[in-house]
């Protein structure tokens, strides 16, 4: 009994030593802020009412920039600034899909415009429908089977594929080169079942490419796809009409917001956290990417409510234009790539607001394993891993210059039930998971300010 009674003397004197960590009780006061304030979540409450659809080019989106700028200004960052550039883009007006019963009876199917569809005849395009189950299909039937018909790509995302991210990847070319090819085959337009794991009434848009041959490009919602499907195996011969009002804006000024706290030991080594302002005209972007921002934001708070004496600097980039052109990582990295000061380290968040799963690194052997070794310092907040991968869509250009990059990821089942779509709302927001990654976030760039990665 004695033995045991000192065997747990000593357990407990070994962990309380580890809690006596510095570190450890150093990120437990992170946390602590992370996790009791409501800054991000309000900041992101405000974002979705007053800028949603804030696709590159539109009002909403400047409306974004002057809200974060405010809050950057507010904040006391040492610098706030928009990286001016230029870009082409494009806006949708309205749009519709229906399938004609009888001359006089449609019914209408709920669908958006993809980005960069062409804009239809005011009266719409009427054509049969001819469904296809992948690009491959197109080169099996031919110009002969497909010109003039409106091609309608329905193979669904897999449930099978345990990562979503998978079934994205494993679906998603019907929407992002689907149009493009069919258009070569001499189609009238394009229609594509929404890219989601659920069954419901939700178009969900996302950019289409086009090279030489532009036509009129769709999403219709996953119970629509399944209703048109049907309606085509009763009746082949069956018609619709699709209807896109859409405008291509050859070259407008946007900007990159940057806002940053000052490195007191390296300034000109900064490390970078961001995601993207910009969302689809048809989505408040409330996990894609408003998430991100308000996220990016809350770690300068965090840095400035705790007094933090960072080495170096940490820089918040609210990229423009993640989602059609990606315009606005490229113009941040050739304008870094100008300035010749290469950032230490780039950490993109755009994955939405879900519980924290870990950190994937783009970069060399030794840096992974260098922030791996942070791991145990994360994992009583949900970090489960952080391992060699992907770094983001944003931050990908810096990856050129030798910038290590760094995605923050969450758990993915739920992301694509609100991708690109108008489900995209405030309310879908978890407060506490949205802290939870403020707080990882935060930790880790304190980490790697604190002790490099090399
Ligand atoms: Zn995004």
């Amino acid at each position: 009994m004695k033995k045991t009674l000192t065997l747990l003397a000593f357990l407990g004197l070994l962990l309380n030593g580890f809690s006596q960590n510095p570190d450890s009780v150093f990120i437990k006061t992170i946390f602590d802020i992370a996790l009791t304030s409501r800054v991000a979540y309000h900041n992101l409450e405000i974002l979705t009412n007053i800028a949603p659809g804030r696709l590159v080019g539109s009002e909403e989106s400047i409306v974004a920039l002057k809200f974060f700028e405010k809050y950057f200004n507010e904040l006391g960052a040492d610098t706030v600034y928009l990286q001016e550039f230029k870009t082409p883009a494009w806006a949708c007006d309205s749009s519709s899909v229906s399938i004609l019963i009888k001359k006089s009876r449609e019914i209408h199917l709920t669908c958006d415009a993809l980005g960069t569809s062409l804009s239809t005849p005011p009266s719409g395009i009427v054509a049969e429908v001819i469904e296809v189950q992948g690009l491959e299909d197109l080169e099996k039937m031919g110009t002969e089977k497909i010109a003039g018909k409106i091609v309608f790509f329905n193979r669904p995302m897999k449930d099978t594929f345990v990562n979503t991210f998978a079934a994205y990847g494993d679906a998603v070319d019907q929407r992002a080169h689907g149009p493009a090819e069919a258009a070569k085959y001499g189609a009238a337009g394009a229609i594509v079942r929404s890219m989601t794991t659920s069954l419901d009434d939700f178009p969900h848009t996302g950019s289409s490419r086009f090279k030489d041959a532009k036509i009129p490009a769709l999403a219709i919602s996953t119970l629509a796809a399944n209703q048109l499907s049907q309606e085509l195996k009763e009746n082949p011969k069956t018609k619709i009409r699709i209807f896109v009002k859409s405008r291509d804006l050859p070259e407008i000024t946007t900007y990159n917001l940057v806002a940053e706290i000052r490195g007191k030991v390296r300034p000109d080594e900064a490390i970078i956290v961001g995601g993207h302002i910009d969302s689809w005209f048809n989505s408040p972007g409330a996990h894609d990417d408003g998430a991100g921002c308000v996220m990016s934001c809350d770690v300068l708070r965090i840095f400035k409510e705790l007094n933090i004496q960072n080495n170096r600097t940490i820089r918040a980039v609210l990229f423009m234009d993640e989602e059609m052109f990606q315009a606005g990582g490229n113009a941040y990295a050739d304008f870094v790539g100008q300035s010749g000061k290469r950032p230490y380290l780039a950490l993109e968040v755009d994955e939405g607001a879900f519980t924290p799963e870990g950190f994937s690194v783009d970069a060399s052997v030794s840096i992974v394993q260098k922030l791996h070794s942070f791991k145990p310092l994360l994992e009583p907040y949900g970090i489960k891993y952080i391992i060699k991968g992907g770094g983001g869509v944003d931050i990908y250009p810096l990856k050129k210059s030798g910038v290590p990059l760094v995605a923050y990821v969450t758990d993915p089942q739920r992301y694509f039930d609100m991708h690109h779509s108008g489900n995209d709302t405030f309310d879908k927001i978890n407060y506490r998971e949205l802290n939870l990654g403020t707080g990882c976030v935060t930790t880790l760039i304190y980490l790697i300010d604190k002790y490099g990665i090399e």
